[in-house]
């Protein structure tokens, strides 16, 4: 057995710790406060997180033998990758495998509000028949707007187009013939704002992208547009986005993510024009399991210098 000693901080499906403990001396500590891990982490070579583990400066400073932090999943918006650099950490994530399941559950999201699911049910629990009260509407023809057109935005508008949706993308960092290559027609983010029905968000939350739908955007949009996130919660200020569910600006949102999580029983939670889920973007079995191949093995890599697919510092 190497010496590498690598230490699980939010748990990791079964094959991924099985593959690890292959070749290094793997801890479960699952669910770690922050001032614990400050405690140990200098004894480790590696850290594998998901999203609840915030890896700060202070953590890095800690990890004396800090080599490699590799995050389950896509987003590494709770890792300080200028620290890192700093450190001389390398950070590795497992981008591909949780895009499908972002996109069915924006698919889901997105079928949930037009057409009142959530309602339906809850009204039927409490023995209300609401089939009159309850008219939705299709998703027939109606303009998806796509922000960030990278893999989930473009498995979503695979998916949307089996709708016969239109289906129109902003991503600056895309070229707009890849956009269009992945379906969507590339527009200016004000063209996507003034012309979509529906509107979903699949970019990662950076100094740039923070509020991105902020009450100057809402002012842009049509009216009665509605609001679809899976992304990350910061991407919406939360309180332009009541205050236009309040004016009727948006007609209603299906949110996974919240700037704060758990958010608690917030205006914007109760409000009886979204439905929300906690952030369970990510949580299917075949995600999590491959999650957690594609993360243990792009550590492993990491550790032994070989050749890394996911490298993001
Ligand atoms: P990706 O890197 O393939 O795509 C993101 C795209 O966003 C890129 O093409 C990038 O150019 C674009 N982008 C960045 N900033 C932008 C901006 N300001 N405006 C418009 N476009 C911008 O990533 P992905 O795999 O598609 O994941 C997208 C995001 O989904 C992740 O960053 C993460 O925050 C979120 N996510 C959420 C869950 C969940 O559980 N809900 C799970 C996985 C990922």
């Amino acid at each position: 057995m190497s010496a590498w000693k690598i230490l699980l901080t939010d748990g990791l499906e079964k094959n991924g710790q099985e593959a690890l403990r292959k070749l290094a001396q793997v801890d479960d500590s699952k669910g770690i406060t922050a001032d614990d891990l400050l405690k140990v982490v200098g004894g480790y070579d590696a850290l594998i997180v998901r999203g609840r583990t915030k890896v700060t400066e202070a953590v890095f400073a800690a990890g004396k033998n800090l080599k490699v932090v590799g995050r389950a999943g896509v987003g590494v918006d709770n890792i300080d990758l200028n620290a890192a650099k700093a450190h001389k950490v390398t950070v590795v994530n497992s981008p591909m495998a949780t895009t499908l399941a972002v996109a069915e559950l924006t698919m889901g999201l997105m079928l949930a509000v037009v057409r009142e699911i959530p309602r339906g049910d809850a009204g039927m629990k409490a023995g209300n028949w609401l089939k009159k009260e309850m008219e939705g509407t299709e998703l027939w023809r109606k303009t998806l707007g796509v922000i960030g057109f990278g893999r989930i935005g473009a498995a979503v508008a695979r998916r949307a187009a089996a709708f016969d949706v239109d289906i129109i993308g902003y991503d600056p960092l895309i070229p707009a013939d890849e956009i269009q290559k992945r379906g969507g027609k590339p527009v200016s983010f004000d063209e996507l704002l003034a012309k979509s029905d529906i509107i979903t968000l699949h970019i990662p939350l950076t100094a740039d992208s923070k509020n991105l739908l902020n009450a100057d955007a809402f002012a842009k949009m049509k009216d009665g547009v509605i609001i679809v996130c899976a992304a990350r919660g910061g991407v919406i200020d939360e309180a332009a986005l009541l205050a236009a569910l309040e004016s009727g600006k948006v007609a209603a949102a299906g949110l996974d993510v919240f700037a704060a999580e758990p958010p608690g029983v917030t205006p914007l939670v109760a409000h009886p024009k979204v439905i929300c889920v906690p952030h369970i973007g990510a949580q299917t079995q075949e995600a999590q399991i491959r999650a957690a191949d594609d993360i243990a093995s792009e550590v492993l890599a990491a550790l032994n210098g070989d050749t890394l697919r996911w490298k993001v510092a």
